[in-house]
């Protein structure tokens, strides 16, 4: 590199620098739909880290350029140039496999990109020249698919035009509540326990004398058990928004920072947010609502409720984005501690939420959704062999918590109303990717213990609705929750692919 003058290598390195940053950027692209709504599609998240990267990665390249010039000719600094002319080369193979939008397996791509890199290796090793040029030619692909990269995020798929007008939300129990029914509000108490991924027949129609699952059976045969309930679809971005604007759907769109429009079956689109939902229904308002979640922004769409978030596995953060083209050590250090922490922050607030004496308090759990070992750090046990037993191991936790709820519940005093709705936003996806299964959806008034089953088809789609009836006072026994469902539609339901 003797020779170069300083303003071409001062390019040359901001060439290196911007290959870097252009497979974060490049990742991000296509992701940006979803990424979009999570909030990480913003300033932080993209432009700070990028520049950050850049001048940092041009400051060292030239700094490491301008060493290894002062370097004798020597094995040593041949090596030296080899060692970093190969991480380069990774650093590109990555940007370039994104770009084309490949998807390799982890293994397939690591022997592809070390087979390549080794014999790019062999090829400049022969000559200097051949170093400097290999260096140029990245320095080039660097401005190229940063280039790509802006145009892709130029052309995000925004749907800037507003969606259609809506009716209210057809969470419409009572419009106009009675003074009456005002006055029972204040005593009656509604804990919607959303386990995610909890699937009835792994519950319910295996042995599971290993598993136990104690509290799901005592839960069963006290509570209206629907024995063949469907969700709103079968994943979790559209079910729960689904659930908690009681309409069913057939499509959603990502809206902005924080927004999604959910489409309904007569295809008119209608905004995920406080005002379409349950929660503008209460009695009470938002105000008397409570939500633990996590993934949805839950925080930032419901801005009048009692709002805690578990941080989600899937934000991106300054850390993610500096260790893009390291993508497999990122999943390993970050990503199951990650489930790990959610489900941790999750139980450590879940008696807080419970006692908080709010009119509804919602809560996503992430147990029992695989994949994930969450539950190993949790309950201290080995962690399983496969994703059989991983999912049982998470139903065992999510078992034990809904063990401590009902302890919780049990101290509910004589003046107060309870009712605890135990469901899923939808089943358990690997055992059955491609057709809809039932998920548990158990109604339970505290202090009402006599059993009852709906054995016939139910869409929990309605179950904002039960929430409405409820605190308003129109459904006040299990005999009542039981009869409410009779006259309820089926909702088929719906598959985000
Ligand atoms: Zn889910």
């Amino acid at each position: 590199m003797n020779g170069v003058p300083r303003d071409r290598r001062a390019l040359a390195a901001l060439g290196i620098s911007l290959l870097y940053a252009s497979t974060y950027l490049l990742k991000l692209a296509p992701a940006s739909r979803s990424t979009l709504y999570f909030g990480d599609f913003s300033w932080r998240a993209v432009l700070t880290p990028t520049v950050t990267v850049v001048v940092l990665l041009t400051t060292v390249s030239m700094a490491g350029a301008a060493g290894l010039s002062r370097l004798p000719p020597s094995r040593a600094r041949r090596l030296l140039l080899l060692a970093s002319l190969a991480l380069w080369y990774w650093i590109a193979y990555s940007a370039i496999i994104v770009a084309a939008g490949l998807q390799l397996s982890r293994p397939l791509k690591l022997t592809l990109g070390s087979l390549a890199a080794g014999a790019f290796a062999w090829y400049c090793g022969a000559s200097a020249r051949r170093v400097a040029s290999a260096f140029r030619l990245l320095s080039s692909l660097g401005y190229a698919l940063t280039v790509l990269a802006g145009v892709r995020l130029g052309s995000f798929p925004i749907d800037a035009s507003e969606p259609r007008p809506a009716a209210q939300s057809t969470i419409t129990a009572s419009a106009t509540p009675s003074v009456s029914e005002h006055t029972t509000a204040g005593a009656r108490r509604v804990i919607w326990l959303v386990f995610d991924e909890l699937d009835l027949r792994r519950v319910f129609q295996r042995g599971h004398a290993d598993v136990g699952l104690m509290n799901f059976r005592r839960l069963a045969s006290m509570s209206v058990h629907a024995t063949h309930a469907n969700t709103p679809s079968n994943a979790t971005l559209s079910s729960i928004p689904a659930l908690l604007l009681g309409r069913p759907i057939s499509g959603y769109r990502v809206a902005g920072r924080f927004a999604m429009d959910m489409v309904d079956r007569e295809g008119t689109a209608v905004r995920f947010d406080e005002e379409h939902s349950l929660l503008a229904q209460l009695p009470g308002g938002p105000d008397s609502a409570a939500i633990l979640g996590y993934y949805h922004p839950y925080c930032d769409v419901f801005p009048h409720s009692h709002c805690e978030r578990s941080a989600s596995g899937s934000t991106h953060d300054w850390v993610e984005a500096a260790s893009a083209p390291f993508g497999f050590l990122h999943e390993w250090y970050e990503e199951r501690p990650a489930w790990g922490r959610i489900t941790r922050d999750a139980l450590e607030r879940l008696p807080h939420v419970i006692d908080g004496g709010h009119a509804l308090t919602f809560v996503h759990l992430n147990v029992p959704h695989l994949p994930a070992s969450y539950a190993h750090p949790n309950d201290g046990l080995p962690r399983p062999l496969d994703s059989a037993e991983e999912y049982d191991r998470n139903l065992a936790l999510a078992d034990q918590i809904l063990g401590r709820v009902l302890t919780q519940l049990a101290g509910v005093g004589p003046g107060e109303s309870v009712l605890l709705i135990v469901t899923s936003d939808h089943w358990w996806r690997h055992a059955s990717p491609r057709v809809a299964q039932p998920v548990p959806l158990m109604m339970w008034i505290v202090g009402d213990n006599a059993g009852r089953v709906i054995d016939r088809p139910v869409s929990t789609i309605h179950t904002g609705e039960l929430v409405l009836d409820f605190l308003r006072g129109r459904v006040r026994s299990q005999a009542e929750v039981e009869r409410w469902w009779h006259d309820k539609e089926i909702c088929e339901t719906w598959f985000q692919q």
